[in-house]
């Protein structure tokens, strides 16, 4: 492990081509499993160049593959480098890599969902939460459909500062597809605005770093993808637990062409429905003809609050969930049927 706050300028010896290392390992990307890989270094030294200042920064990168972006990484002075990576294939080729840079590549074969970042790097990096970010990086350009999870996952984690927070407020740069990388910056009024604007940006300081186009991968995905930087902020934009704020965004969006009253009514069961939707709008001080995609995040930080309110002086209503009342109401009715027709 390299030692922490020693200044190193660490260059790669020569090494084969990522070309020439996914031919001599056979590391075919596997279209199932949605493997897009970056050959270009200028790319991946952008990728790494616009993530931050990662001198002596212990990275965290995840799905590294064939080992494009780890290459860039390792020739920018971190102090660290610890990749996981799901696939055994790409585990000799990153071997590889990291016989040819002593001691500063962990190579972990494991699956970034359930990997534990908390014990991984020295405790002595950990800062308060107040503190400028740790020298704690997150990389990594995964499968869409690993990539959103994960931020999610992830948010989740700095809203309890556990995870890779547990080191402060870690910032991260991941890739994804160049839609979600739009909705996770949209702002009020505009068209991407959804469950994930809010959900990233009552957390983190977001931003969209650049674009790169599909053709820059092999083999070449469907759509674009956008390079994304989260900072997490200090101070949550909303003071509620992740759930709660969860389950108000994903009602106000289930209905997102209407008016944000007609998704808000259905955090209430039917029977007080009309009476709690109206006492939440008028708490939070929220016009009911909002559209969701209208609607700032000091609105959803109001609703939030007298969302909470009403829990605490209801402790059943957080449990609430109307599917459930739907699914009961759907079983009620059948059996009025089966009796009617003596089933
Ligand atoms: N980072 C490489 C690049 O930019 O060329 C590879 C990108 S490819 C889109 C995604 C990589 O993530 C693959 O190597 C894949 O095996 C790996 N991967 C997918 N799911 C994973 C998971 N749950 N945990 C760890 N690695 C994963």
């Amino acid at each position: 492990m390299a030692a922490s706050g020693k200044l190193s300028t660490f260059r790669l010896p020569p090494l084969p081509t990522i070309r020439e290392i996914i031919k001599l390992f056979r590391l075919q990307a596997m279209k199932q499993l949605s493997q897009n890989f970056l050959l270009d270094s200028r790319l991946t030294d952008k990728i790494v160049r616009k993530a931050g200042n990662l001198t002596n920064t212990y990275v965290y990168e995840v799905g590294p593959g064939p080992g494009g972006i780890t290459r860039s990484l390792l020739n920018a002075n971190i102090a660290e480098l610890l990749v996981v990576e799901k696939d055994t294939r790409f585990i000799p080729g990153l071997q590889m890599l990291s016989d040819a840079a002593p001691g500063k590549l962990r190579v972990v074969h494991g699956d970034v969902l359930t990997f534990k970042l908390e014990k991984a790097f020295p405790e002595s990096l950990k800062r308060n939460w107040e503190d400028d970010p740790p020298k704690v990086h997150v990389i990594g350009n995964l499968p869409f459909s690993v990539s959103t999870p994960l931020i999610v996952k992830w948010l989740e984690n700095i809203s309890v500062k556990d995870g890779p927070f547990a080191y402060g407020r870690t910032q991260m740069t991941l890739t994804f597809q160049k839609e979600v990388a739009e909705r996770l910056v949209a702002t009020t009024g505009s068209k991407q605005r959804s469950r994930l604007s809010i959900m990233a940006q009552y957390l983190c300081n977001v931003k969209h770093l650049f674009t790169i186009p599909g053709q820059a991968f092999v083999p070449k995905p469907e759509v674009d993808v956008g390079v994304v930087h989260f900072t997490p902020l200090i101070q949550p934009r909303i003071e509620q637990p992740f759930k709660l704020v969860e389950k108000v965004v994903q009602n106000v969006f289930q209905f997102r062409r209407k008016y944000c009253h007609r998704g808000l009514a259905m955090l209430f069961p039917e029977a007080q429905r009309l009476e709690s939707t109206g006492r939440l709008l008028q708490l939070a001080d929220v016009d009911p003809t909002l559209r969701p995609t209208q609607l700032s995040l000091l609105h959803f930080k109001s609703l939030c609050d007298i969302y909470r309110r009403m829990c605490d002086e209801d402790p059943q209503l957080f449990a609430y969930n109307f599917r459930e009342e739907l699914k009961q109401g759907k079983r009620k009715n059948q059996e009025k049927e089966d009796e009617r027709y003596g089933l």
